[in-house]
């Protein structure tokens, strides 16, 4: 019994960091602004090319994406 129980919290570890790495990496919608850059989806500032250059899929500002991670505990 207790195995089984061990078994399962395993899993549930387990798919709730995949889920977390999913929501990392991004599942929020971006908005855009009229000439292409992406606007964070925390603080609403565009994200600076910079950034966007070395991660395309960004869907949050630098100093956004570093709160976020904390909170995860990343
Ligand atoms: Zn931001």
């Amino acid at each position: 019994m207790t195995d089984i129980l061990d078994e399962a919290k395993k899993l549930e570890i387990r798919h709730r960091q995949a889920a977390l790495d999913n929501a990392l990496k991004r599942t929020e919608p971006t908005q855009q602004t009229l000439d292409g850059r992406v606007i964070c989806i925390s603080c609403d500032t565009p994200i600076s090319l910079d950034r966007l250059a070395a991660k395309p899929e960004a869907a949050r500002c630098i100093h956004c994406q570093q709160i976020e991670e904390h909170k995860h505990g990343r």
